[in-house]
């Protein structure tokens, strides 16, 4: 068994900072992540990083566009917290050696993004997160902090009291991808989860094939709430062949969106008369939707983004990456044609249930990143809002875990204080088919682990794990993972997509509950030891699984059209009812949906939800 004081699960964006920041409060901290750091999905960002840092800009005109994108569900003391502390992280990573794109004077240059009413995303010409990701594993080497890196976290080693909030988490069982060995990893302080998106749970995304949503699926099954996991991004430009991103910087620089008319919609069909094409993303991704249904879309399928008009110098100094994607990946040369886009699932603004400093209800266990949920994002996460929400919450929660006192946090997580049980008519029965074996279907473990020392707690889970495991490699025959995962994920795109009706949905709980029972078949076909994807693949396979039926579940319940959520039985939103968060906790392997409330009330004002127009 390895023992360290925090370990961190992920090396993206957040799991770094996250370590940094442990590090430096004294911390022994490792990193245990399935991929190598830079190969890490935070490389993939393009467009930029918000943050206050110019005269005319305040972290309170930051926080009110980021509260009225999440279509005010976003929780103040968190979009506050991001708002404030976002200028002081961008310019740690500039002291870092960060190579952000500069004006002639020598500032970090910063472009205008969607929703944003100041142009205050700074950037890396179009990969701002591989360089972000590049600047901070030097921080990692420098430092020396261990990195386990191809080792898969298949399970946390979590107590098994009945109320989650009793419960505490003492380490992680991970495979070595390259061994086949499966070991334990006690943390004596804490684990922070930080193991970005679950875009593999549809087939069109901008995501990679390794955001399979790992994290929220072994927090929610140790029993750890998910909230707003109805609230998917959809991305208005990505390549419809592949799904691709185009970046936002495109559209921020001055590209525009045309249909099969030559007509640039997004102001001709008033669906953002004043923003255009820099309205908030679901605003623009239904535009595109609605253009290609009334028959204005170019073969069915997508719209042009022209950027020619900007000229090649503009392009190649600040968008030379999107001409290699285009070409690569399209076929098409962005300086002498428009390219084609269309929306694509791009990011996940609900997750696991943290609070501003990014603990969860079960003690010892942290999330930061894209796998939590704080909430910052609400319905709609804004444009250039994730990267920095990686490097102040991964900060805060990596200091948290190693000891440092951030004052008591004002968002409560668990079933504690102010909250509802809610209900929802499903067509079959949701959670696991069946309780699985000896060990509780909630992650815990089955022995009574309240006598047990963290290290006993870690042994018995890895035992747990290995027979799991084994029973897995045992099968010669039945189902293979791909098939399952790719029906689910066609499933989710036809009817938990941009536009979504209960039918569709109720049709998706079906597929996944289907899938569900077709997976207590799987097996893996590769009988091998070293390098086994087939098994990694359908371990994630069932995180896809449990992701993908919350999502659908919380889009089946919220009867209103809020942010990214759209509800054809629910033309509007309707603060009366759903101004609340959606929340999903695994009890015994049954879903229980219940309801918390938002928090509006900010340090010095009260955020008043207001009509959202661009
Ligand atoms: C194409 C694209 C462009 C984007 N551009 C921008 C942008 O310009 N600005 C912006 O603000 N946001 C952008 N976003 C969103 C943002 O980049 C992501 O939300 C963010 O980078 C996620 O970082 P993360 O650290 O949470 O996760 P990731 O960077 O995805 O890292 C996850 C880590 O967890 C590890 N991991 C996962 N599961 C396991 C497991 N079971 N065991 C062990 N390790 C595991 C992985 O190995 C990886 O190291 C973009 C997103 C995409 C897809």
């Amino acid at each position: 068994m390895y023992e360290h004081d925090v370990i961190v699960v992920g090396a993206g964006g957040a799991g770094l900072r996250a370590a940094i920041a442990a590090q430096e409060e004294g911390a022994d901290v490792a990193i245990v992540s399935k991929l190598h750091p830079v190969r890490s999905h935070t490389g993939a960002a393009e467009g930029g990083i918000n943050a206050a840092l110019r005269e005319g800009d305040s972290w309170q005109d930051h926080a009110y566009d980021t509260m009225k994108g999440s279509d005010y569900l976003g929780d103040a003391p968190a979009i506050e917290t991001l708002c404030k502390e976002s200028p002081k992280e961008v310019i740690q990573l500039e002291h870092w050696g960060m190579a952000f794109s500069r004006e002639d004077d020598g500032r970090v240059s910063q472009r205008p993004f969607g929703g944003l009413s100041f142009p205050r995303t700074t950037y890396a010409g179009a990969e701002t997160g591989h360089q972000l990701l590049h600047t901070m594993y030097e921080q990692l080497v420098k430092r020396g902090i261990t990195v386990y890196d191809e080792w898969y976290v298949s399970d946390l080693a979590v107590t098994d009291e009945e109320r989650p909030e009793d419960r505490t988490c003492h380490g992680v069982v991970a495979y070595d991808i390259q061994s086949g060995e499966l070991s334990g990893f006690r943390a004596k302080e804490g684990v922070i989860l930080a193991t970005g998106g679950l875009g593999q749970v549809f087939d069109h995304t901008t995501n990679a094939v390794s955001n399979t949503g790992d994290g929220v699926a072994m927090a929610y099954r140790a029993g750890v709430p998910i909230e707003d996991m109805e609230f998917i991004q959809f991305h208005p430009t990505s390549l419809p062949s592949t799904g691709v991103l185009i970046s936002e910087g495109v559209r921020g620089e001055g590209g525009i969106l045309y249909n099969s008319e030559g007509e640039r919609f997004m102001f001709e069909y008033g669906y953002a008369s004043n923003a255009g094409e820099l309205a908030s993303r679901d605003v623009v991704s239904r535009a595109e939707l609605s253009e290609v249904n009334e028959g204005r879309g170019i073969d069915d399928e997508y719209v042009h983004l022209d950027m020619r008009h900007l000229g090649e110098d503009r392009i190649t100094d600040r968008l030379e990456n999107i001409l290699h994607l285009a070409k690569d990946f399209e076929g098409v040369d962005g300086l002498e044609e428009p390219m084609p886009v269309k929306p694509g699932q791009h990011y996940a603004m609900g997750g696991i249930e943290t609070d501003e400093n990014g603990e969860t209800c079960v003690g010892g266990l942290y999330a930061a990143g894209e796998c939590a949920c704080a909430s910052v994002h609400g319905s709609n996460r804004l444009g250039g809002n994730a990267l920095p929400e990686l490097i102040v919450f991964g900060k805060r929660a990596g200091q948290h875990a190693a000891g440092k006192d951030l004052g008591t946090a004002e968002i409560e997580t668990g079933q504690q204080g102010e909250y509802e049980l809610g209900e929802v008519d499903t067509p079959v029965q949701p959670g696991e088919v069946e309780p699985a074996g000896d060990a509780v279907a909630d992650g815990g473990v089955a022995a009574d682990t309240g006598s047990l020392s963290g290290h006993d707690v870690v042994e018995h889970a890895v035992k747990r794990e290995r027979a799991r495991i084994q029973s897995l490699m045992d099968r010669d025959d039945g189902v293979q993972h791909a098939e399952i995962r790719s029906d689910v994920q066609k499933s989710m795109t036809r009817n938990v997509n941009v536009f979504r009706e209960e039918e569709g949905l109720k049709q998706a709980l079906e597929d996944i509950a289907e899938a569900r029972e077709r997976y207590r078949d799987v097996f893996v076909k590769d009988p091998s030891r070293t390098f086994n994807t087939d098994l990694i693949q359908t371990i994630e396979t069932r995180n896809i699984l449990d992701t993908a039926e919350a999502i659908t579940l919380g889009a089946l319940a919220r009867e209103e059209f809020r942010g990214a959520h759209w509800r054809a039985e629910a033309q509007e939103r309707k603060d009366d009812e759903w101004l609340k968060h959606t929340m999903l906790s695994w009890n015994d392997g049954t879903p229980e949906l219940w309801y918390k409330p938002v928090i509006l009330e900010g340090e010095d004002k009260e955020y008043e939800p207001k009509i959202r127009s661009y």
